[in-house]
C-alpha cells in the first residue's frame, strides 16, 4: 500500500470539461447554472482536504433537487474519467499506478468515490474525491465514512502510513497442506488514531482474508523460484536472496506488501525450507 499522489490541477476546470461535454442543451444548461454553488463546494473540500478532515463536510441538501443532472457527470468508462485515470496514472511509481492501493491485490477497475456520490452529488466528479480502486474494494466500501466521529477507511491521497511492519502472516501446515492467517500487530511506536484507522479499512475490505485467498495462488509460484534456486544454493544463500527481493519490493510497493510479508515468513518457517530440497 502507497500514498498516491493527488490530482494537482484545477478541480473546477475539470468539472466545466465535463458540463462543456454534454450533448443535451438544457442538462448543461442547468449543470451550468449551478457552476457558482459548485465552486463554494469545490473550495470547501479543498480547504478540508488541505487540513485532512474531509469527513468534516456535510451533504448539502440544495444540490438533492440536481441530483441526477449532476450524476449524469460521472461514468467510469467516458472521456472525462479516462481523461483523469490517465493524469493520475501518470503522477505515480510505474509499479503501482495499475493497482488498487486500497488493496494492492487488484488491478484498477473502478474510482472509489471517497464521499459517496448518492449521498454527495456535489463531488461526484471532484478529481480530490475520486480515489482508483478495484470493484471489489469499492463493493465493500460503506456509505458511512466514520463511526463515533472516527474515519473508517484510509484516504491514500492524504494518510501517512507508518514505515514500520505492522501486517503479519502466520503459516500452517495441517493435513490439507499450507495456509496462511494475516494480522495485523502495531507497535507503540504507531499513532494509536492511525493504527485504529488501519486496522478498521483491513476488516472493513476483508483483507486479511483476501490477502490469504490470493496467497494460495502466489505460494506455488514462490517455492517453485525457490525450488529452482535451492538446486545451486544453500538454504541459508536462498533465505538471504528473499530478505534482499522483499527490501527491494517494500521499497516499491510499501512496507507492509502483503506478497513480500507472506515471503519472509515463509522464509522463516523451517518445515517450508526443509521442503525446499
Ligand atoms: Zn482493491
Amino acid at each position: 500500500m502507497k500514498k498516491l499522489v493527488h490530482f494537482p490541477d484545477n478541480c473546477m476546470d475539470f468539472f466545466r470539461d465535463a458540463v462543456e461535454r454534454k450533448q443535451d442543451g438544457p442538462l448543461k444548461s442547468r449543470l451550468k447554472s449551478l457552476e457558482a454553488s459548485i465552486n463554494l463546494e469545490y473550495d470547501n473540500y479543498e480547504a478540508e482536504f488541505r487540513t485532512k478532515t474531509i469527513e468534516k463536510l456535510k451533504p448539502n441538501a440544495f444540490f438533492d433537487l440536481y441530483k441526477d443532472d449532476l450524476l449524469s457527470l460521472y461514468s467510469y468508462q467516458s472521456y472525462i474519467i479516462r481523461q483523469l485515470r490517465t493524469r493520475l496514472s501518470g503522477l505515480q511509481a510505474a509499479t503501482i499506478r495499475n493497482t488498487c492501493q486500497n488493496c494492492t491485490l487488484i488491478p484498477i477497475q473502478s474510482m472509489d468515490h471517497i464521499l459517496p456520490k448518492e449521498l454527495y452529488p456535489e463531488f461526484c466528479i471532484n478529481p480530490l474525491n475520486l480515489f482508483p480502486s478495484c470493484q471489489t474494494c469499492n463493493a465493500h466500501k460503506s456509505k458511512s465514512l466514520t463511526k463515533g466521529g472516527k474515519r473508517l477507511f484510509l484516504n491514500l491521497f492524504l494518510d501517512e502510513l507508518p514505515e514500520e511492519q505492522y501486517l503479519f502472516a502466520d503459516v500452517r501446515h495441517g493435513k490439507d497442506g499450507i495456509d496462511f492467517k494475516f494480522h495485523l500487530k502495531f507497535s507503540k511506536n504507531i499513532d494509536k488514531s492511525l493504527a485504529t484507522l488501519i486496522a478498521s479499512h483491513y476488516a472493513l475490505l476483508h483483507l486479511p482474508e483476501r490477502m490469504r485467498l490470493s496467497s494460495g495462488s502466489y505460494f506455488a509460484e514462490f517455492r517453485n523460484t525457490l525450488a529452482a534456486a535451492r538446486k545451486r544454493l544453500t538454504n541459508r544463500e536462498v533465505v538471504q536472496m528473499v530478505v534482499e527481493k522483499t527490501a527491494d519490493d517494500k521499497f516499491c510497493y510499501g512496507t507492509n506488501y502483503w506478497k513480500s510479508v507472506l515471503e519472509e515468513a515463509l522464509v522463516n518457517d523451517a518445515i517450508f525450507l526443509s521442503q525446499l530440497k
